[in-house]
């Protein structure tokens, strides 16, 4: 028992050892596996940000070459080819000592001026007369036929003046037909810069004429008028100032029932002129010769100033999104530099200029500062198309992970098939050192009663010739068991190492187990045991090695014998067919469920043996296998445990 449980614990701490190593292999693995995430993922983030700022640079670069460029061409202001009216920008130069020098390309198109230059002022003495019959007299009707000949005068400012005091006159003396023809004339009167007070004279003339058709409830014309009074003033073919501007905007409005028109693009450029007119002189104060650029929000639209500025004079772009977006940003982030790069760009208060609005939080993004590029803008870069870039790492993390995976599974893999061989080595040494002890056993009790009876025969010859010959007999059992043990201990020898030959014959199998059951008699022989054989007589015929099955049947009896206890009974039963069936039955023992396979194996004793204490080698059974197979036979095992065993021999039926 003590060599027993010592030989337990090494297969346990080998199963325990291997268990260790598989797992600490695995746990390395996985920990392999979480370092490589991490590192990956680090790299994946710098790959995206070296993108972000390889693109950050470009972008910066190519944008202070196009504002450099625009920059450059200020120095030329006034050229013709600098303005085009479908461009939302426009170019200005300003003297910085002498307001009076103030100039704008294109020419027409802004809504409102910071300054107005002076215009055409009729003489006010040319309609002294005039007045006094208005003013004086209110006889309107001599007013009028003063001044109907000043509307035929050669100067445009005169003949200005005069038709709208015309108008004026007939309006009060009642006749509105002509009053209204009147203004129409001077509205569609192609002479320009002739101011009335300070107001071009056919805007005055136009705002006039809708008034009157108000007054006359002729609605349909004076939102035709009012209609075309706002169309004119959004071309900005007027000189206005802010304050006239909005005033005549609102009017039209007002008459056409509605909001004023969307004009907040127009009034950011407008407005960002006026802006830098009124900080010209700090502008001008920073150093002659510097440059300037700003971009900020002026009625919701993105306004971006470039400035130059010499000791005499200010040479300004202000550029309108339109502008900015085809001249400057389009041409650069359109190309396929910037495929994989989303960028935003941003003035100085803060709102978008171009591009996307910015990332969601926590995605990485790059930005520049206006305050360090030296741009007007602050620039946000982030990537495109992460997917892309991630989606590469993803892959390779897909991959990496199954092939750790895949690892892993070796090493659990490889672990437990090795950890299952070295316990069935174990377990087959342990096997082994039995059968050793085993047979020291099998040997050692013939060797015993022929010891005792030799000494008896040799010690006292006086003995009685009738007792000389049963101990002879005795002597020559034992001799014949252990002969009969070692023969097949040689012939288990020479079956697993393939060197036992079979000589295949027709027998005939009833007359063969009938022999082989009459020679077990002889030789066993207890007294108690009974063995019933129900073979017919002339048996079926197999095709065997008579010494090989001869052994198989013996094997079969012999256990049939040693494991049905006290009183052995058994039962020996041929049966012809196909295949041949050659059963031995007892009721002893029976054999546990869960090693009615195992039993056939070589050195497996059964528990209920073991138990027991008959003695056995464990081999008998294997044998039996062993020839059985070699007869392409099979082996049939049947047992209740506590009720018996039955085991069958089938063969194939010979011809
Ligand atoms: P052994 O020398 O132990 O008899 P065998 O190979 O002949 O070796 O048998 C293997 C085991 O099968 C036995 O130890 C026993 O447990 C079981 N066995 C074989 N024949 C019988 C039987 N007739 N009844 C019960 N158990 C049996």
């Amino acid at each position: 028992m003590a060599s027993l449980r010592s030989r337990g614990h090494p297969s346990r701490r080998t199963t325990i050892l291997f268990l260790g190593v598989a797992a600490a292999a695995v746990a390395a693995l996985i920990w392999m596996g979480v370092r490589l995430l991490q590192q990956d993922r680090a790299l994946e983030a710098q790959q995206l940000r070296e993108r972000r700022e390889a693109a950050a640079d470009r972008l910066i670069i190519a944008l202070e070459q196009v504002l450099s460029a625009e920059e450059r061409r200020l120095t030329d202001l006034p050229r013709a080819d600098v303005a085009s009216p479908a461009d939302d920008a426009v170019w200005i130069t300003e003297g910085v000592s002498n307001s009076s020098e103030f100039h704008v390309w294109p020419d027409i198109g802004l809504l409102y001026y910071p300054v107005i230059p002076p215009g055409q002022e009729p003489p006010a003495r040319r309609y002294v007369e005039a007045e006094r019959w208005e003013f004086i007299h209110h006889n309107y009707r001599r007013a009028a036929e003063k001044l109907r000949p000043l509307t035929r005068t050669a100067d445009p400012a005169v003949r200005a003046g005069a038709q709208l005091r015309l108008a004026r006159n007939l309006r009060k003396a009642g006749d509105l037909e002509s009053a209204l023809e009147i203004y129409a004339e001077l509205a569609e009167s192609s002479d320009q810069g002739v101011l009335i007070s300070g107001v071009p004279a056919d805007l005055a003339a136009r705002r006039a004429r809708c008034a009157l058709l108000e007054e006359l409830g002729r609605r349909a014309e004076l939102e035709e008028e009012a209609r075309h009074l706002r169309d004119e003033l959004m071309t900005g073919c007027w000189r206005l100032d802010r304050a006239s501007y909005l005033y005549y905007r609102d009017q039209a409005a007002r008459w056409l029932n509605q909001e004023p028109g969307s004009d907040a693009e127009q009034q950011a450029l407008a407005d960002a002129v006026i802006w830098l007119w009124e900080n010209r002189q700090d502008i001008g104060d920073v150093e002659p010769g510097s440059e300037g650029r700003r971009s900020f929000r002026l009625h919701g639209t993105p306004v971006t100033v470039l400035w130059r500025q010499s000791k005499e004079q200010l040479a300004a772009v202000i550029a309108g999104p339109g502008y900015q977006r085809s001249r400057w940003f389009d041409p650069i982030l359109g190309s396929a530099d910037f495929g994989s790069i989303r960028v935003g760009v941003r003035d100085s208060d803060n709102a978008l200029v171009y591009g996307n609005e910015p990332a969601a939080a926590g995605v990485p993004a790059t930005s520049r500062l206006a305050s360090v590029t030296g741009l007007p803008w602050d620039i946000v870069l982030v990537n495109a198309d992460p997917e892309a870039v991630l989606g590469q790492f993803a892959q390779r993390r897909r991959l990496m992970m199954m092939g750790l995976a895949m690892l892993a599974l070796l090493v659990i893999a490889a672990s437990y098939l090795i950890g299952r061989s070295v316990s069935r080595e174990l377990a087959a040494a342990r096997l082994q050192s039995d059968f050793v002890s085993a047979v020291s056993h099998e040997f050692r009790t013939p060797l015993t009663s022929m010891r005792q009876f030799t000494e008896m025969l040799v010690e006292d010859e006086s003995l009685p010739a009738e007792k000389r010959r049963a101990f002879h007999r005795a002597q020559e059992r034992a001799t014949r068991r252990l002969s009969r043990l070692v023969e097949s201990l040689l012939d288990f020898g020479r079956m697993e190492a393939g060197a036992r030959p079979y000589r295949l014959e027709r027998l005939d199998a009833g007359r063969l187990v009938k022999a082989t059951v009459e020679e077990f008699k002889q030789e066993i022989n207890p007294a108690n045991l009974v063995m019933e054989c129900s073979v017919p007589d002339e048996g079926p015929a197999v095709k065997a090695d008579r010494e090989a099955l001869a052994q198989a049947l013996w094997n079969l009896l012999d256990n049939a014998v040693k494991y049905s206890g006290d009183s052995p009974v058994v039962h020996i039963e041929v049966e012809a067919g196909n295949p041949v069936a050659i059963r031995v039955r007892d009721q002893g023992l029976g054999i546990l469920p869960a090693e009615r396979n195992r039993i056939l194996r070589k050195f497996v004793r059964g528990t209920s043996a073991k138990a027991s204490g008959v003695k056995g080698t464990g081999i008998g059974l294997a044998m039996v296998k062993h020839i059985v197979d070699a007869h392409a036979g099979k082996v049939l095992v049947e047992s209740e445990s506590g009720e018996g065993s039955s085991f069958t021999i089938l063969l194939p039926p010979g011809e």
